[in-house]
């Protein structure tokens, strides 16, 4: 059976390189949505919170369940609106309507949009969102907004900065006029956490800098987590000028030994399709297409290490080693080495 080894020494580091830069594990929300990044939302969130972190994000419900009794604070990104929202969440508030529908006296973080025009309350809707926030008895606990293109060399990271920080002005101003406490403020993902100096006021909401993949700063040092592992279901020996696997697309030249193992593109691989070369971790190439369950190359025994590094597979896939990740199956055995 295929195994995800989580490399424990690696995750550690990875949240204390974020600590040292952040300097309070109370200003850092732990981005758990999607299964923790393909990684196992259970067995990640069991580390997070037994090292101090009290705080995660979430995609939906569900996902929020899951990390109950683990984190004193759980917001939920992409839930959508249906008045029976659970006193135990905090709600990410996307648009004017989730405020208008939401359930009243629900806690709340407002989404702020920056430059992204994907979710948010524009910064010249602030003052009526707010102002809806106290009629429908809200509880604003934070207020947040989301970088567009924090990993890249342009202006907008600092637009947004600008944008955000009038936004700030606005919701402190109206906090104390209405004696409440300022709300945790944070705009921080991983790229922008690399390229911040200072955080002075904010939190930080990082996702994939805790399973070790830089996204700006190539120096920082950090640690992949995942390796993903398939084990041998078959041997022979592929007589030169005899093909394997669907159409033929590889054809051994000498006689070579070759082994399937049992992982394929329904576990969440990208499906190889046999032409220009991919190498697995061992330096070894997946000879012929990838089938639904399985995939041939050499004969290295029991195990083969399909990657220890995402990057491979994203640079290969011309994608992102999210994507990569992200989709590994939940079915596969994910443990802790
Ligand atoms: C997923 C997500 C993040 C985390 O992004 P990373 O690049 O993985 O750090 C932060 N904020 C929001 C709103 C997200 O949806």
């Amino acid at each position: 059976m295929s195994i995800i080894r989580l490399n424990k020494a690696a995750y550690i580091h990875n949240l204390t390189k974020i600590l040292d830069k952040v300097g309070d594990k109370n200003r850092v929300i732990l981005i758990l949505k999607d299964n923790a990044y393909g990684h196992g939302a259970s067995i990640i969130s069991d580390v997070a919170s037994e090292l101090g972190f009290g705080f995660c994000a979430v995609k939906n419900e569900i996902e929020a369940s899951e990390m109950v009794n683990k984190f004193s604070k759980i917001l939920i990104l992409s839930h959508i609106v249906n008045g029976d929202e659970n006193s135990k969440y905090i709600y990410t508030i996307n648009d004017m309507d989730a405020i208008k529908n939401i359930k009243s006296g629900t806690k709340i973080h407002l989404a702020i949009d920056t430059l992204m025009h994907r979710n948010g309350i524009g910064v010249d809707e602030i003052l009526t969102a707010l102002n809806l926030v106290k009629k429908r008895s809200l509880i604003l606990d934070g207020a947040f907004t989301h970088f567009r293109s924090a990993s890249e060399l342009n202006a907008d990271y600092f637009v947004q900065k600008q944008n955000f920080a009038n936004a700030k002005i606005l919701i402190k101003k109206w906090a104390d006029e209405n004696g409440l406490k300022t709300p945790m403020f944070h705009s921080h993902n991983s790229a922008g956490f690399e390229r911040v100096h200072k955080l002075h006021d904010e939190s930080v909401r990082v996702g994939m800098v805790q399973f070790g993949y830089t996204q700006f700063d190539e120096n920082f040092d950090l640690k992949p987590v995942l390796s993903l592992y398939a084990h041998r279901l078959s041997k022979r020996l592929l007589r030169a000028g005899q093909s394997v696997g669907y159409g033929a697309k590889y054809t051994a030249t000498n006689d070579i030994n070759i082994a399937t193992y049992d992982l394929g593109y329904a576990d969440g691989l990208f499906r190889y399709d046999g032409y220009k070369e991919l190498i697995l971790a061992n330096q070894n190439k997946i000879l012929g297409t990838m089938s639904m369950d399985s995939f041939s190359t050499l004969d290295v025994g029991d195990e083969v290490c399909v990657f220890d590094d995402a990057r491979v597979w994203a640079k290969y896939f011309n994608t992102i080693e999210y994507e990569i990740l992200v989709k590994l199956s939940k079915d596969i055995r994910r443990v802790w080495v």
